[in-house]
């Protein structure tokens, strides 16, 4: 089947043409004559099978029907990356039309969305939460009143991140009367509830279907102690059996600790989780896209809606707890109809995962160990510093700081008193103590200058701050920790 003989614009065509797509992908050939005929849809799809394009196309060909200036789309989606993703691939598509659309998400200013509403963009794509903190500013610039197609992407990634009540209160100030097309990877029971709600008399596709990664992906596992699974990961870049790839960790530090390990095995390398701000992150993949880091250490978080062309593999540091995340980690490589690789470092604690994993995808993986690689060495360094470990950590350095600051305040204090003692020695001490010993150990006295900033002796978050000088405290311990590195005065 061609895409020509879906029935769409030939503006769109054109555009399909431009990007090289030879054929419609298999949901692209269902879902785009049943949405241009303006039905509803219930689509399971995964990411990397060209669902996109699949609601995309009907949409754009739905609004150059009959062009208006208003807003009469919109794309709701999990995360910032697959917004901005989606709103990439709309720009392609709508290339040779005047359609435009808007990319909707957080972490970003608010200022030129609202121009983005205030202008009546064709196509809204947003995240769920940013977009209500549109629509409650004052000055009700969000107008979905002429909407005429609403787009769920990646509805059970939206209810997995908790945005149902967020979802539910967008959909409250949305015409009733509407079509929806709704995306799941996976439809269990509180997505079919929701597309109950939600769909009348929908097209099914796919539904019945277990989700599988995309065609074309070849999977294989790397059975590995815990311990050694950065050194084993690091042999495989080292010999060229991974190239450019995209890692998943399981947690932050986790990422953070593997990104530090990589660099310091001098492997090019960024990161890309939900500490990163938005700033961070889209440079992190600007630079993995343009070749400028091998190796692009991601959280799962990001593990939808992005899309790299010619990624080739994907690894799996970690085995994901539920295999839909296997599942969709691994469609971030063989887009389409390209080919590429998915590598899971498995350690002996994480074989009950990955029995999950391989029951849904319905096979047993290969299992491969790389030739060369001491798997009984010790490693040099620890990937993960336990949080106990971490924290015993943190109190010893603020312990020694402590310490570090009494022992130069005692110092001061003898200075002061000798001082004192010099001064009463001359007969010109008359006026009492000295400035300088009202704080001495035991004084009840408030010191000068005391309580206006927020150092204090001993906190480690001063400790580096801007020239170390804390201000005198009650009970009378004084300055701060002192400036870095610094001996203390006499
Ligand atoms: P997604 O929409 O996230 O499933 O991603 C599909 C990927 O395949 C994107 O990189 C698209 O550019 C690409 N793609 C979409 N449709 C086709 C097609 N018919 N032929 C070839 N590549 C496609």
């Amino acid at each position: 089947m061609s895409f020509e003989s879906l029935g769409l614009d030939p503006a769109l065509l054109r555009a399909v043409r431009d990007l090289g797509w030879p054929k419609p992908t298999d949901i692209q050939r269902d879902a785009i004559p049943a949405a241009r005929d303006g039905r509803d849809l219930l689509a399971c799809a995964m990411t990397g099978s060209g669902k996109t394009a699949a609601f995309l196309l009907p949409v754009l060909h739905r609004l150059l029907d009959a062009p208006t200036r208003a807003t009469r789309a919109l794309v709701l989606a999990p995360t910032r990356e697959l917004a901005a993703q989606v709103h990439a691939d709309l720009v392609d598509l709508a290339r040779h039309t005047s359609l435009r659309g808007a990319a909707i998400f957080g972490g970003v200013g608010m200022g030129p969305q609202e121009q983005a509403f205030r202008q009546q963009v064709d196509v809204v794509i947003a995240t769920p939460g940013r977009l209500l903190d549109h629509l409650s500013q004052p000055g009700r610039y969000v107008d979905f009143r002429a909407l005429e197609v609403l787009v769920l992407d990646e509805a059970d990634r939206m209810l997995d991140m908790g945005f149902l009540p967020d979802i539910k209160r967008v959909l409250a100030q949305l015409p009733t009367r509407r079509q929806t097309l709704f995306f799941s990877a996976t439809m269990p029971k509180p997505i079919v509830e929701l597309s109950r709600e939600l769909l009348k008399d929908p097209v099914r596709i796919n539904v019945e279907r277990v989700a599988k990664p995309a065609h074309g992906i070849e999977q294989a596992l790397w059975p590995v102690s815990e311990a050694l699974k950065a050194d084993l990961f690091i042999a495989l870049l080292r010999q060229d059996v991974v190239g450019n790839v995209i890692c998943f960790t399981r947690t932050k530090h986790r990422a953070n600790r593997l990104a530090d390990v990589l660099t310091h095995a001098g492997i090019p390398n960024a990161r890309i989780h939900g500490n990163r701000s938005q700033n961070q992150r889209t440079e992190a993949l600007a630079d993995f896209k343009a070749g400028r880091v091998r190796v692009l250490v991601a959280t799962d978080i990001v593990a939808r809606g992005i899309d790299v062309e010619a990624l080739e593999h994907v690894v799996n540091f970690d085995v994901p707890h539920l295999p839909e995340d296997y599942i969709h980690r691994v469609g971030r490589t063989a887009r389409a109809e390209a080919t590429g690789e998915a590598f899971t470092l498995v350690s002996p604690e994480e074989e009950g995962d990955l029995r999950a994993i391989e029951k849904a995808i319905g096979r047993k993986l290969d299992r491969r160990t790389l030739p060369g690689f001491d798997y009984r060495h010790v490693p040099q360094e620890r990937l993960e510093i336990p949080l106990a470990e971490r924290i015993a950590a943190i109190r010893a350095r603020k312990a020694e700081e402590r310490a570090r600051a009494k022992a130069k305040q005692e110092r001061r204090d003898a200075h002061a008193k000798a001082e004192a003692d010099r001064q009463a020695k001359r007969g010109t001490g008359r006026g009492g103590p000295a400035r300088g010993a009202a704080g001495s150990p035991g004084g009840a006295g408030a010191s000068h200058g005391a309580a206006s900033g927020p150092s204090r002796p001993g906190s480690a978050g001063t400790a580096a701050g801007g020239g170390g000088r804390g201000p005198r405290r009650r009970g009378g311990r004084g300055r701060g920790p002192g400036r870095p590195g610094g001996p203390g005065r006499p």
